[in-house]
């Protein structure tokens, strides 16, 4: 039976004159051995022939039998079965892979069948023997001579013992001497195989053919048998498949491409390393919010204050006024909290914004905080970065950082210095009498403040500050008297006695009150008690400066996560095009190579695994730099911060737990980059697969 069997094969192409048929209705059988040629004219359907023969080209109708299956519609596993142990090309300019080494070339169809290496060995320096090529075995075959790269192809034809071996002119493209060589070589072949062989070469095909089929236009004009050759029958090989060999290639694409894939692990350490920064800035200032809001003294002090509507009299108007609030209502509204003190608010004497001197320039812009035990207040050492918190004086007091700048000095050289503040307060105490309704008095002071120490606070919105005893003063305005109210209601009435009796409306009450927290621990829940108050609209308000800060701060915060939240993603798609782009063109780059690693019986998806496995290794050399370079910009952009903003930690990549997965971010960064460079290499590679091998591997 024979081997081959056409039965009216036509190849019909679509071109712009029209249909036009590159074969018609040939019909041909080819027998198992013997050396059989096709000639004639160029363009009139040769290598068609020989690629319907080899599969890489469908014919437009007719049947194909080879070994009585039809091998017109095999699907890729077939394909590669077929390929791998029943049919070889061997073509005029060789197809070999010229950056690989004699031997690698030869054992690649072996290893794509599984063989062992030692098998694949032996069997390539039998051959190489048998061809006197064993003094090239390790070398590259870019170096190679024409005849010696031939010689190269038929081995690798040969190799896996195939039935038929296809040559499209393999002597087309050698001298006399080498062009004899390879004819003997196919020639003694043809005696246990078939060959089919096709050439330009009148002499050598006359010499050697035991058949000779002539082609004009698509059709078989003669058809002679000049030696005729028996049957053979054909035994049955089972082949495995093996991705061996796919190392190979890998290995060889991330030499050739080393500088398209230094650029992307390039571009990948950076995507990555600014996804692990941005997760670390997003769990590291969840927990820096909360130092925040500790890094700042101000956390002691609050005022409150009630709003109350007065009625206008004979008018169905009233007006909204705030006002000090009463004892009843403050013990009401603060009575869960043990560790805070509630206080007049010394304001209307003691002003938070005095005239300020210092070495006779006038100091603005700053504000005076009161604090209740500023010389005990351990909390206030823990901030101290110069100097000592003083003692319980008037005079005693703790400046911040800001203010320092606002002296244009250092932390250091500042200690002991001091600041000259005062001020005056004008005062018309009204008596209720017609004839004198007010008493007009004066309350003045002037003091030298002494600086004792620094405190470096969390630096967002923060402004410069004094921070002084608030029982100091209070004590002070105790033995102030005010003269002319004194002298003239005939009873000794001091400063804090006026803010005492003041009216709720009064301005001299300032109108709130000042609240002091005894312990940081009450912080949290008092800020909680300051939301409340705020949601409920509450006529009883708290206002607290630092409280502010923080929800300003994590206001800011959570829209700037938001923010990178969309750059993490566009970093990361980003990345994987890029990946993907480049695998894309390195596989365009060598279509080539797959055309011709197909026809050697490669799979398709061992093909592009290649191409994969390269992403790979990108992806895992560029985690490995992302991970040592995030720590590192970790390390740095966090100094920076905290000598900037005193924030510590506020970029905190959770390496060991993320989502309570241990080693989570790094293993979820890695499964979606894995992933993703998958689909972005696998989906453009798809779309490209469908590549004419009959057109990549054509001579011409
Ligand atoms: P030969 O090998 O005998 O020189 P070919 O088999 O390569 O000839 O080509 C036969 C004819 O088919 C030629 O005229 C060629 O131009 C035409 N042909 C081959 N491939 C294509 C194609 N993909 N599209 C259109 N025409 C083609
Ligand atoms: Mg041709």
């Amino acid at each position: 039976m024979p081997i081959f069997l056409l039965d009216k094969i036509s190849k019909k192409y679509k071109t712009h004159e029209g249909d036009f048929f590159a074969l018609k209705d040939v019909t041909l059988s080819f027998n198992s051995k013997g050396l059989v040629s096709i000639v004639g004219k160029s363009g009139s359907g040769k290598s068609t022939l020989l690629n319907i023969l080899l599969g890489i080209e469908r014919p437009s109708s007719g049947k194909l039998r080879f070994n009585n299956e039809d091998i017109t519609k095999l699907s890729d596993k077939k394909f590669s079965k077929y390929h791998l142990k029943d049919i070889s090309m061997i073509f005029q300019h060789y197809n070999l892979f010229e950056e690989l080494s004699v031997k690698e070339n030869i054992i690649l169809p072996l290893l794509m069948r599984g063989e062992s290496r030692n098998d694949t060995n032996k069997k390539a320096q039998k051959y190489l023997d048998e061809f006197s090529l064993n003094y090239l075995t390790n070398q590259i075959v870019k170096l190679l001579s024409g005849g010696e790269k031939q010689r190269v192809a038929i081995i690798r034809a040969l190799i896996t013992s195939p039935k038929v071996i296809l040559c499209d002119e393999p002597t087309g493209a050698l001298d006399e001497e080498n062009s004899q060589n390879i004819m003997q070589i196919l020639a003694k072949l043809s005696k246990d195989i078939l060959i089919i062989h096709v050439s330009h070469n009148k002499k050598l095909v006359q010499k050697y053919s035991d058949r000779i089929i002539t082609l004009k236009d698509g059709q078989v004009i003669s058809d002679e048998l000049i030696n005729k050759s028996e049957n053979l029958e054909t035994k049955l090989v089972k082949t495995k498949y093996s991705s061996k060999w796919v190392g190979l290639f890998t290995k060889l694409n991330l030499k050739q491409n080393l500088k398209k894939n230094l650029f992307s692990i390039c571009s990948c350490v950076f995507g990555f390393a600014s996804i692990f920064l941005s997760f670390g800035f997003y769990s590291g200032s969840q927990v820096s919010q909360d130092n925040a809001l500790k890094n700042n003294l101000e956390v002691l002090h609050a005022s409150a204050s009630e709003t109350t509507f007065f009625e206008i009299e004979n008018s169905p108007l009233s007006y909204e006024k705030s006002v000090r609030p009463s004892l009843d209502t403050i013990e009401k509204q603060l009575e869960d909290f043990d560790n805070l003190v509630v206080e007049p608010d010394l304001s209307y004497f003691f002003s938070p914004y005095p005239y300020a001197t210092y070495e006779n320039r006038v100091i603005e812009n700053f504000q005076m905080i009161p604090l209740y035990d500023i010389a005990l207040n351990d909390y206030g050492k823990d901030l101290l970065v110069s100097g000592n918190v003083g003692t319980e004086l008037l005079t005693d007091v703790i400046v911040n950082e800001e203010f320092v700048k606002v002296l244009r000095r250092n932390n250091d050289d500042i200690i002991d210095d001091y600041i000259n503040i005062s001020n005056s307060t004008l005062i018309s105490y009204p008596t209720g009498d017609y004839d004198e309704p007010f008493i007009k008095d004066e309350y003045s002071y002037s003091f030298d403040l002494r600086i004792c120490g620094v405190v470096k606070e969390f630096s967002f919105l923060n402004t410069p500050k004094i921070y002084y005893s608030y029982p100091a003063v209070k004590k002070e305005l105790s033995v102030s008297y005010l003269e002319n109210i004194s002298t003239q209601t005939h009873k000794p009435i001091n400063c804090l006695d006026y803010i005492e009796n003041a009216k709720e409306d009064d301005v001299a009450s300032n109108y709130s009150v000042d609240i002091f927290l005894t312990s940081i621990d009450s912080t949290n829940s008092f800020f909680n008690k300051i939301k409340d108050l705020k949601d409920e609209n509450s006529s009883f308000q708290i206002e607290s400066k630092a409280y502010e800060i923080q929800q300003s701060y994590k206001t800011f915060i959570s829209s700037f996560s938001t923010t990178l939240f969309v750059f993490v993603i566009i970093a990361f798609l980003g990345v994987n095009f890029i990946l993907g782009m480049i695998s894309l063109s390195t596989f365009i780059e060598n279509k080539k190579s797959s055309a011709i690693l197909t026809c050697l019986g490669a799979r398709h998806y061992s093909i592009q695994s290649i191409y994969l496995s390269e992403n790979y290794i990108v992806i895992f050399i560029s985690l490995v730099f992302s991970v040592l370079i995030s720590m590192l910009s970790q390390t740095i952009l966090n100094s920076i911060i905290e000598n900037s903003f005193s924030l510590s930690n506020l970029i905190t990549i959770p390496w060991l737990s993320f989502l309570n997965i241990p080693f989570g971010l790094l293993a979820l960064v890695s499964l979606v980059a894995f992933v993703f460079s998958t689909i972005f290499t696998l989906v453009p590679m798809f779309i490209y697969r469908h590549i004419s091998l009959s057109d990549e591997l054509r001579d011409e």
